[in-house]
C-alpha cells in the first residue's frame, strides 16, 4: 500500500518548533549563561570521568539529585521531581491534568511552550491576555477562574518574554480561587530571587518548576524540577517517560547543585549587566524597554525585524524576534551576557539607529532637493 494516513488532527496546524540555530559572534538569542561551568567543577568530573558506568541505566527517580534539591528548599524528596529539562516537565504537567475536555488557563505573551504542549496534548487553551504593560489581568483571570472549569493554569514569573513578576498578592488571589493545578514558572528564579516556596504547605496545588538552563549553565545538559505536593509529583510520576534524565546530566546536576555558591558571582554579575542593558537602552531615543527580573530584556522599537537583522548581518549579534508574536508587535528580547557582549549589543545598537537616522535625513533632504526643483 502506498501514502501514509494522517497523524493526529491537532498536529496538522502545528510547526516543528525552530530554536533559530543561526550562528554569531555574539549570541543573545536564547536566555543561557554567557560562561561555561566553572573550570574547577569541570576538573573535579573529569577526575572521576573514566570510572562513570555508562553501561548502566539511569536511576529512574534521580533519587541523588532529588535528595539535594529537596534539603535546600526544606521539602522531603517526594516533593520534588527532575525532568529532562522544564521543558518536559511542563509537557508532563499537561499529560497529567490536561488532555481532551480539559483546560489551561495561559497568559499570554508568555512561554510559547505552554500552549504548543497543550495543543500537542489535546487540552483546550483559554486565553488572558496580559494587559499593555504585560502585567496580568488580575480581575480578569479571577472572574475566569470562579467558573470553576480550568484545570492549570500556567504562570511564568517572571515572565518569559516580557519580564516581569507577577505580584505576589495577585498569585495568592489565585491560588485562593481555584483547585486548578497552578505552575509558578520560576525558571528565571535565581535572578529575580523571588519564589512562591513559602506558599506549598498552604496551597497542595501549587507546584514550582526551577532549571539548571540558566543561571548554572547547563541548558546543554537538560535538567529542570518541579517542587510539589507528594501527590501532585505522583501523578506526574505516572505520566513521564522513566529514563529521560541521563545518568551523566544527574550526576553533573548533583555536582553543580552541591557547589551552587560558586556561581553565586556570576549571578551578581548577570544582574548588574541586566540593569546596565535596561540603562542603556532607555537612553536611546525610539526604544521602549520593559522592566525585567530575568536575564534578559524585551523592548519595542519600529521595523523591529529590520534591526534584528542589521545586528546580526552588520555586527553579528544574534538577539530573539518576537515581531510577529502576538501581543509582542515590534518586539526584540535580548539575552543578558557577559560585559564585553553587553557592550558589543550597545554598541551595534548605537550604530544601527543612528545609520537609520541618517538613511531618513538623507532622504528627507533628497524629498526635499526634489521638491524644491519641482
Ligand atoms: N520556562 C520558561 C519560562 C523558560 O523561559 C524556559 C526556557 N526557555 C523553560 C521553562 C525551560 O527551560 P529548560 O527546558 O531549559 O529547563
Amino acid at each position: 500500500m502506498e501514502g501514509i494516513r494522517d497523524p493526529r488532527e491537532q498536529l496538522l496546524d502545528l510547526e516543528p518548533y525552530d530554536a533559530k540555530g543561526v550562528a554569531a559572534d555574539v549570541m543573545l538569542s536564547s536566555n543561557e549563561h554567557p560562561f561555561n561551568v566553572p573550570a574547577e567543577i569541570i576538573a573535579r568530573l573529569s577526575d572521576r570521568l573514566e570510572s562513570f558506568d555508562f553501561n548502566r541505566y539511569p536511576d529512574p527517580t534521580a533519587r541523588k539529585l532529588r535528595e539535594l534539591i529537596a534539603q535546600a528548599n526544606g521539602l522531603d524528596a517526594t516533593e520534588v521531581l527532575v525532568g529532562n529539562g522544564g521543558d518536559e516537565l511542563i509537557f508532563n504537567i499537561l499529560l497529567a491534568w490536561g488532555g481532551l475536555g480539559r483546560k489551561l488557563l495561559d497568559l499570554p505573551p508568555t512561554f510559547a511552550m505552554y500552549g504548543i504542549d497543550a495543543h500537542v496534548t489535546g487540552t483546550e487553551v483559554v486565553q488572558i491576555p496580559r494587559k499593555d504593560d504585560f502585567f496580568v489581568d488580575g480581575d480578569a483571570v479571577l472572574e475566569r477562574l470562579g467558573q470553576g472549569d480550568i484545570d492549570i493554569v500556567m504562570i511564568s514569573h517572571p515572565n518569559n518574554p516580557t519580564g516581569s513578576l507577577t505580584p505576589e498578592t495577585l498569585l495568592i488571589d489565585i491560588l485562593n480561587a481555584t483547585d486548578a493545578l497552578v505552575l509558578v514558572d520560576e525558571a528565571y528564579f535565581e535572578f529575580s530571587r523571588h519564589t512562591m516556596r513559602p506558599h506549598m504547605q498552604r496551597h497542595p496545588n501549587l507546584v514550582i518548576l526551577r532549571t539548571f538552563s540558566k543561571a548554572f549553565s547547563l541548558a546543554g545538559l537538560r535538567v529542570g524540577y518541579l517542587l510539589g505536593h507528594e501527590d501532585v509529583i505522583r501523578e506526574i510520576m505516572k505520566v513521564r517517560q522513566p529514563y529521560s534524565v541521563s545518568a551523566f546530566s544527574q550526576w553533573v546536576a548533583a555536582t553543580v547543585f552541591r557547589e551552587r555558591v560558586v556561581f553565586q558571582q556570576g549571578i551578581r554579575e548577570l544582574i548588574r549587566n541586566r540593569d546596565r542593558l535596561l540603562h542603556g537602552l532607555s537612553n536611546m531615543r525610539g526604544i521602549e524597554v520593559f522592566p525585567s527580573e530575568g536575564n534578559f530584556v524585551l523592548f519595542r522599537v519600529e521595523h523591529a525585524s529590520a534591526l534584528w537583522r542589521d545586528l546580526l548581518h552588520s555586527h553579528s549579534v544574534l538577539i530573539r524576534d518576537f515581531g510577529r508574536a502576538p501581543g509582542l508587535e515590534d518586539c526584540l528580547r535580548v539575552t543578558v551576557g557577559s560585559e564585553a557582549e553587553c557592550s558589543k549589543f550597545l554598541e551595534a545598537m548605537s550604530d544601527v539607529l543612528s545609520a537609520r537616522r541618517e538613511s531618513r535625513i538623507m532622504t528627507g533632504a533628497a524629498a526635499r532637493a526634489t521638491d524644491e526643483r519641482a
